[in-house]
């Protein structure tokens, strides 16, 4: 086996155990957002794992890169990732969602290790990684900031305040992944308030554009390393996703958006994403 099949067979499969982490701390806790979980999968087992320059022992590390889950309700995946990472023990992950628990229904910084902001009222992630992508530079750190927003998200009007100000700013160190799934809580975003084609509005923001299938390790690494080398012009990454991907029962359908696996549904998601129970 190449080294590129290898890194993409474990890019793939670090992306299932992450899925399945997601299937039981939901069904535990009661309460939760799933689908939208499945479709960035392979993009957090990519960004943890390979590109992110973390320290789980001092999370406030300045020379850090940032890492910003602007679509915050995807949570309980960023969580997935902060403990095999080893911000915090695992045993914290069935307490999600519980007010004893550091692990709350959407991001919170001042609770949990590794999170480097509040997030989840929707669309305030590209803006505040502007700021820290700026923060960064007057530092003279050469941290990149990661953003991941929804694609129903860019409904939201501040988003394109900040695609603009980070333009005009240069924020080369600033890359945002849209997880394009085409689906957004009261349905399809093609049907409720399309953004599509988004690309093109990005570029004409005068940002750096790229569209790739969101999950295909090697388009994700290729990518990631095409707007790192941009310096001067902050990168937009279109990152074409499937909702609830991986887990035929929740793929594509949209009730998945928020529900709660029942114990069947987690044994079949165990099966069905080749993990031993
Ligand atoms: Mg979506």
């Amino acid at each position: 086996m190449t080294h590129n099949e290898h890194f993409a067979k474990e890019i793939l499969r670090f992306a299932n155990v992450l899925r399945y982490d997601v299937v039981k701390m939901i069904h535990q806790c009661g309460d939760g957002h799933p689908g939208p979980c499945m479709s960035i999968a392979e993009i957090m087992a990519y960004l943890f794992f390979y590109e992110l320059r973390l320290d789980p022992q001092n999370p406030q590390w300045q020379g850090r890169d940032r890492f910003i889950l602007s679509k915050g309700h995807a949570c309980p995946i960023f969580y997935a990732c902060l403990a095999r990472k080893g911000f915090f023990p695992a045993e914290e992950l069935p307490k999600l969602r519980t007010l004893e628990g550091m692990l709350q229904g959407h991001p919170d910084m001042n609770k949990t290790p590794g999170v480097d902001t509040v997030s989840g009222s929707l669309g305030n992630g590209v803006a505040i990684g502007l700021g820290m992508a700026l923060g960064c530079r007057m530092q003279g750190l050469d941290s990149n900031v990661f953003v991941i927003i929804g694609d129903g998200e860019q409904q939201e009007g501040v988003i394109w305040e900040g695609a603009m100000s980070a333009a005009q700013y240069k924020a080369g160190n600033l890359i945002v992944f849209a997880d394009c799934n085409n689906h957004q809580s009261g349905g399809k975003v093609t049907d409720l308030s399309s953004l599509y084609p988004v690309a093109e509005k990005w570029r004409s923001f005068h940002w750096h554009v790229q569209t790739i299938e969101g999950h295909d390790p090697d388009a994700i690494r290729q990518a990631v390393q095409n707007a790192k080398a941009e310096r001067d012009v902050p990168s937009f990454i279109e990152c074409r996703t499937v909702k609830g991907k991986n887990i035929p029962y929740m793929e594509n359908n949209n009730i998945w958006h928020k529900r709660t696996p029942t114990a069947e549904e987690v044994v079949v998601a165990g099966k069905v994403l080749g993990i031993e129970i």
